[in-house]
């Protein structure tokens, strides 16, 4: 018989060695709401972040909470039950309707968080037998809706239209999902949707779109990314997430209406769980006023942008090409990465280091993220830092 080891001795193995790969993670406690002045339970002295998805500067916007308070008072806190039993309210259904209104699609369906969507969303569509054809650096919440679908997962490498297509024609699926991030989460970049959608429609494939980064930032009046490239077809499925530039919490599916229909039918992680709070519901429904009349905000981010990316010039690390408000610096290795970081930290940025396996080996990256509620003079002083610091580091 195999020797039989205690399973907590095998943990504290498991985590000695992450550690010794630099590969700890660690949570540090924020004081303070999301904001690029941030208080940390660690630290006398407010840090500047540079580290949120709060795009648009609206996790902590006065109007927002005021409107969560309004709707606490009206409907309480907690949904009581799913959706399908009797936690669906008024509340959740009108943000549906202005949900799909806003992207453009028939229908639209709330779930409690991004991560759930998409693990709801491929099994319904796709099962054993079937294929799904993903970026190689997709969100880990696609791969896991992949596994969990059964469907076979096939990828390609990243934004690589020409191996999709010889993958998409070599296949005999009777079911075939495509699935991309619209902007890349630890990258920056755009998926060639257009091409993609094309793609699509060629091999009677679904698209499932991913637009955790787009929705809010991108396309007139922030209707995200399928919007910024004029986009419709039947084949298009948008997953938007809520927590980020929204500052608010959890995820929508939009698409054709039979799609949505099966959804509400079929998607396991809709069905077998509570519904969302629905003050969250209708202070959502704010936050989308905010965001479609939020010109001035995304015209301040364009700018914010365009400040950094003038005013960083590097020869070691290498800034990848970017122009969304995700805007990565590749360091490498693991422990400089994490190095860096920390001299950052010492100078008051808050700037985080991300490690495989959220990027891949000897990529290790800071995960540099502007928005809206930032100044100037705070990506000044971030651009004037990260130059000091590389020419520290021979
Ligand atoms: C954040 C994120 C998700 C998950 O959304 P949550 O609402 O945070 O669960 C999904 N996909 C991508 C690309 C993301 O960045």
């Amino acid at each position: 018989m195999a020797e039989c080891r205690d399973p907590l001795d095998e943990l504290d193995a498991g985590l000695a060695d992450l550690d010794a790969a630099g590969l700890t993670r660690r949570r540090r406690i924020v004081t303070t709401p999301c904001r690029p002045e941030a208080g940390l339970a660690d630290r006398s002295a407010p840090v500047l972040a540079f580290c949120s998805n709060d795009y648009l500067g609206l996790a902590a916007e006065p109007a927002l909470a005021s409107a969560a308070a309004r709707a606490a008072a009206r409907w309480g806190v907690g949904s009581g039950a799913s959706h399908l039993v009797s936690g669906h309210t008024a509340a959740h259904e009108a943000l549906e309707a202005r949900l799909a209104a806003f992207v453009g699609m028939d229908d639209a369906l709330y779930f409690s968080t991004g991560y759930m969507a998409n693990i709801g969303v491929m099994p319904a569509l796709v099962g054993r037998g079937d294929a799904i054809f993903a970026d190689k650096v997709n969100h880990a919440s696609l791969v896991d809706g992949a596994l969990l679908s059964r469907a076979e997962l096939i990828r390609y490498p990243h934004c690589s239209l020409a191996a999709l297509e010889a993958r998409l024609a070599a296949s005999t699926a009777p079911r075939k999902l495509i699935v991309t991030d619209s902007v890349f989460s630890m990258d920056g970049d755009l998926a060639p949707l257009p091409q993609l959608l094309a793609l699509a429609e060629a091999h009677q494939a679904w698209l499932l779109v991913d637009d955790a980064h787009g929705f809010g930032v991108l396309g007139p009046q922030g209707r995200g990314s399928l919007a910024h490239f004029g986009l419709t077809s039947p084949r298009l499925i948008l997953m938007g997430t809520l927590g980020k530039a929204a500052g608010v919490a959890g995820a929508f599916v939009a698409g054709h209406h039979s799609v949505i229909e099966w959804l509400v039918n079929t998607s396991r992680s809709y069905i077998f769980t509570t519904g969302a709070p629905p003050l969250l519901a209708e202070t959502l429904l704010t936050a989308l006023d905010l965001i479609e009349h939020g010109d001035a905000r995304r015209a301040h981010l364009a700018a914010l942008i365009a400040r950094f990316k003038a005013g960083l010039t590097l020869t070691r690390w290498q800034l990848l090409p970017s122009d969304t408000p995700i805007q990565p610096l590749v360091i490498g290795d693991n422990h400089e990465a994490l190095a860096v970081s920390r001299a950052l930290d010492a100078e008051g940025l808050w700037v985080p280091a991300i490690r495989p396996p959220t990027v891949p080996k000897g990529a290790a990256r800071l995960r540099i993220t502007l928005s809206a509620a930032h100044s100037f003079e705070q990506v000044d002083r971030l651009v004037a830092t990260l130059k000091r610091l590389e020419a520290r580091h021979p």
